[in-house]
């Protein structure tokens, strides 16, 4: 049977979740436990992250994305990065996310470390033929403020249009904290005839120290109204975690006001974050429960 997320944007505007496997000592268990808790707000697919740095929980990601679809009937999307691997080593990775019965993947170049040269990929559109080759639904990611490491945001533009030419069905935006910036994207997309559905990734900020973190990793401004709540919470650091989960809900409902293809919650593997994310869309008739 097909699962492919390509599909589910044909028919409606998609509604879903990422997590990230567990890290150290913390067992498949949890991420079990996590997924069912998901499940029950009924996303039209979870996505799982995948580390090939030091944290050791890439081999889970396979896994994890497997037994959604088995135990709870979820789709679900691994992602894979290609930076520092050899044909043959994504080779096998494809072979285990077949085994596995995950038929999406975001296909990604990861982000630059120590020890990770290029090996055969040098970019992410260089991942998608032997993917497609190998029949997944590929989704690939997309920057509503341009890339990091791209000084020019036409060019990104640009080089999203080869991602797609690559034959990359779908993207996911990385967070923004100003939906302007999606806007403006999106029309960018437009002119660039780049015409693949764009799901939109919403993250809530935690804390100065994270939204810092991001800023840094991921190039996201961090507009005046988001500074004024983090001083408004001062040192409170639950006050801060609901600050950003109400500043995520507000970005929701402006963002299916305007149309989307699909949102996608950046959970932090925590289901208040779903929750609070599913009860806006429900609220503002995003999503029909
Ligand atoms: P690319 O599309 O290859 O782009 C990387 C850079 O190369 C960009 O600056 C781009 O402009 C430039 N470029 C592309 N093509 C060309 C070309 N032909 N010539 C010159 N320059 C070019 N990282 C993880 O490690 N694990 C994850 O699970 C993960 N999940 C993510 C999920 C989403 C939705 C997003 C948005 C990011 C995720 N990342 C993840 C982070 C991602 O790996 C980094 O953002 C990384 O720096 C770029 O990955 P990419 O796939 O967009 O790369």
């Amino acid at each position: 049977m097909s699962n492919f997320i390509s599909s589910y944007f044909t028919n409606k505007q998609t509604f879903s979740f990422e997590i990230f496997p567990p890290k150290g000592e913390l067992s498949i268990e949890t991420a079990r436990t996590l997924v069912g808790e998901l499940a029950k707000f009924a996303p039209d697919w979870i996505s799982v992250t995948f580390s090939a740095g030091g944290s050791g929980n890439s081999g889970s990601t396979v896994a994890i994305a497997g037994e959604m679809q088995e135990q709870y009937g979820v789709t679900s999307l691994a992602h894979l990065t290609c930076m520092g691997a050899s044909k043959e080593e994504i080779a096998e990775r494809i072979a285990e996310l077949k085994a596995a019965g995950v038929q999406n993947v975001l296909a990604l170049r990861g982000d630059r470390m120590p020890g990770h040269e290029i090996v055969d990929f040098r970019y992410a559109a260089d991942l998608v033929p032997q993917l497609k080759e190998a029949g997944f639904c590929v989704g690939g990611a997309c920057y509503p403020e341009g890339h990091v490491e791209c000084l020019d945001f036409s060019t990104s533009i640009g080089r999203l249009k080869a991602k797609q030419d690559s034959g990359t069905d779908f993207l996911v935006t990385q967070l923004f904290f100003d939906n302007e910036y999606f806007y403006r994207f999106r029309e960018a997309c437009d002119r660039a005839r780049i015409k693949i559905p764009v799901t939109v990734g919403v993250m809530p900020f935690t804390s100065v120290a994270q939204i810092q973190r991001m800023a840094f990793t991921c190039g996201a401004s961090i507009p005046s109204q988001v500074i004024k709540r983090l001083v408004a919470a001062g040192n409170d650091a639950e006050a801060t975690r609901r600050a950003g989960i109400e500043f995520m809900c507000e970005q929701l409902r402006d963002l299916a006001a305007n149309g989307v293809d699909g949102l996608h919650i950046y959970t932090m593997n925590r289901p208040d974050v779903a929750q609070a994310a599913y009860d806006t869309l429900v609220d503002c008739g995003y999503i029909h429960a």
